[in-house]
């Protein structure tokens, strides 16, 4: 696993927030190296506070009900660029080449949106070699919209300064405008941001913080980080500040007055994450970690990662029954692993990061907290994975998993199938095919592509190498293919064991018999019926007339099973999944089948109706 990350640009800031006007004023520059094998004639620079511009931006004017972002911002947010110089080696800070003259100043291919900004080079940038851009830009933050913005004083800054796309190895940009469902994609390296505020605000950062001095009324910080992908930062002047130490990371929790309870809870849980990531999928490598708790009002900017720092959300209080602080403290730092160094497309594959993620908290609170995971009350006791399986079968049947974020149909087909239902086919995976290879699938998968971006191949490809084909190829169904299952048994039946009677040709001529019950042994059988396409590994639990049960592993490979047992007590009933470990079978209601009580009745129905089919056949014209 590696260290750190192959360093693809290094980007230093000074930002001066005037928390009256709501505005960060930026400057400094961004190294970028070109980590292809193709020439870079261009550049792509995503400018996405220009999403909360106009109601005609992208991210704007797709409105998708429920969720996120789906109010509109009463204070809009945009980003002026001044100044886009490329610098040669040895030319002096302004002599550089000026770009932003001949950059497009819209989204490709959408003239309203000013997100996703194309930026020609002079000469191409060879493979490996370096662009030195000297910025400088205004960023005037919206009312709190989406995870960034201003509530007052408190100033949450994300998406702020102008941003270089991915370029793959191939040579592709990974660019795109700011959509509303799509997260962020991005490539990794330095960060050095010097943050000038007034005296009397507290600044929570990406990074550490190496110094911090007093210039006349302001408060002057810098944090420093590497082998990151994305700066956040966010400033208020009521913050609380706790900090606390657990395995050698500093942790510091920024928090509004009075929020003891809930951050007390954040704490607990953000040490218990550290400790269970690290255990699966590999050590936490920064030195610190910010955990911001936003005031109640600015509830859109909790619930969000960056690199090295978090944030929660809810009221001070928290009914202590419903383990909400917990489950998303977990949850945000669990992205320190998935979208923060491991580092997937969320643009393309939301569900790497936030379904994988999604399994893993419940993985982890469930190791801590067992069967009340989610909810424990008077010996009740809702587990985090229950939840998901509410809203993973809702829309299962809808709509595949791995799609890219824009292409989902509404916010909660977003939410239930790229989150709910990634960790529900998870889970289900490891009840069929064992949790422990489950395990080990991701925790490879995880280690392996560290700073490695990889993508759906990769994931697959590790739950082949740990688990075998069949289980890859549920993942694959389940994954692209809109895979569902529903287990049932349909039918079971016993009957007394009798010799054969019949008429038998042997050698010492034709003989005709009678078959004689034999007194205390059954024949039994029961049929199980795999409906849907997941074909996931199953037990059958048989259960007879004597208390006694025996269980069977069926490789879920064929539409149906017919199993059949013999012996001194009548089969009674079936069961499919006895231990309800595929949570992603549609209806549990149905795996379980008696034997009907007695043959006759059934009977009697079959030959009415088909005298009934008779009748009509007769008297139709
Ligand atoms: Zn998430």
């Amino acid at each position: 696993m590696p260290t750190s990350a192959p360093e693809v640009q290094a980007t230093r800031l000074r930002a001066t927030l005037d928390p009256g006007a709501h505005t960060v004023r930026g400057e400094g520059e961004i190294v970028w190296r070109n980590p292809s094998r193709t020439p870079a004639a261009e550049l792509y620079l995503h400018l996405y506070l220009n999403a909360f511009k106009n109601e005609r931006t992208v991210f704007l004017r797709s409105r998708l009900g429920e969720g996120r972002g789906s109010t509109m911002p009463s204070d809009w947010g945009f980003i002026d660029v001044k100044t886009l110089r490329l610098r040669r080696p040895g030319q002096a800070v302004g002599d550089g080449v000026d770009l932003w003259s001949s950059a497009d100043r819209t989204t490709p291919g959408d003239a309203e949106d000013q997100t996703d900004i194309r930026v020609p080079l002079p000469e191409p940038c060879p493979p490996g070699g370096e662009v030195t851009l000297e910025v400088a830009f205004d960023a005037k933050l919206p009312t709190i919209t989406e995870r960034t913005g201003y509530r007052g004083s408190f100033h949450m800054v994300a998406q702020w300064f102008p941003k270089v796309a991915r370029r793959t190895l191939a040579g592709e940009w990974k660019h795109h405008a700011f959509h509303r469902l799509s997260e962020f994609d991005a490539d990794y390296g330095s960060y050095d941001v010097t943050i000038d505020v007034p005296a009397g605000f507290v600044v929570g950062a990406t990074g550490e913080r190496v110094e911090e001095r007093r210039e006349g009324g302001r408060v002057v910080g810098r944090y420093t980080q590497s082998s990151v992908h994305d700066f956040a930062w966010t400033a208020w002047d009521q913050f609380q500040t706790e900090t606390a130490e657990h395995d050698g990371v500093a942790i510091r929790l920024l928090s509004p007055p009075g929020y003891g309870p809930a951050t007390e809870k954040e704490l607990w849980a953000a040490g218990l994450a550290l400790d269970c990531y690290g255990r699966r999928y590999g050590r936490y490598p920064y030195k610190g970690l910010t955990i911001v708790h936003p005031p109640a009002g600015a509830e859109e900017a909790g619930g969000m990662e960056y690199p090295t720092l978090i944030t929660t959300g809810g009221p001070w209080y928290g009914p202590p029954v419903v383990r909400l602080a917990e489950t998303l403290t977990v949850h945000e730092f669990g992205h320190q692993i998935f979208y923060g160094l491991v580092a997937s497309d969320e643009h393309r594959s939301p569900f790497l990061d936030e379904g994988v993620n999604s399994y893993a908290e419940g993985a982890c609170l469930g190791e801590a907290l067992g069967a009340g995971s989610a909810v424990s009350v008077a010996g009740l006791t809702l587990q985090t994975e229950a939840i998901h399986r509410e809203a993973a079968l809702a829309v299962g049947l809808d709509d595949a998993i791995a799609r890219p974020s824009p292409q989902f149909a509404s916010a909660r087909h977003y939410a239930r199938l790229a989150y709910s239902r990634t960790a529900t086919l998870l889970r289900s995976l490891g009840g069929a095919f064992g949790r422990d290879t489950v395990d080990r699938a991701l925790a490879r998968y995880a280690r392996a592509y560290r700073f490695a971006h990889p993508d759906p191949r990769h994931l697959l490809a590790a739950f082949e190498d740990v688990g075998g084909p069949a289980l890859r190829e549920a993942l694959r169904v389940g994954l692209y293919d809109r895979g569902w299952v529903d287990y049932t048994v349909t039918e079971v039946a016993s009957n007394k064991h009798a010799s054969p009677g019949g008429v038998f040709d042997r050698p010492s001529g034709r003989e005709t018999v009678s078959g004689v019950p034999e007194a205390g042994r059954f024949d039994g059988w029961a049929l199980i019926v795999r409906r849907g396409s997941l074909r996931l590994p199953v037990d059958i639990e048989l259960s007879f007339e004597d208390g006694s049960t025996r269980r069977v592993r069926w490789d879920g490979q064929g539409e149906w099973v017919r199993v059949a047992c013999s012996g001194p007590s009548e089969l009674r009933s079936a069961v499919v999944d006895p231990d309800g470990l595929i949570e992603i079978d549609e209806r549990f209601s149905n795996n379980a089948g008696s034997r009907a009580p007695s043959r006759r009745a059934p009977r009697a129905l079959e030959r009415l109706s088909y005298a009934l089919g008779l009748l009509t056949y007769w008297v139709s014209p």
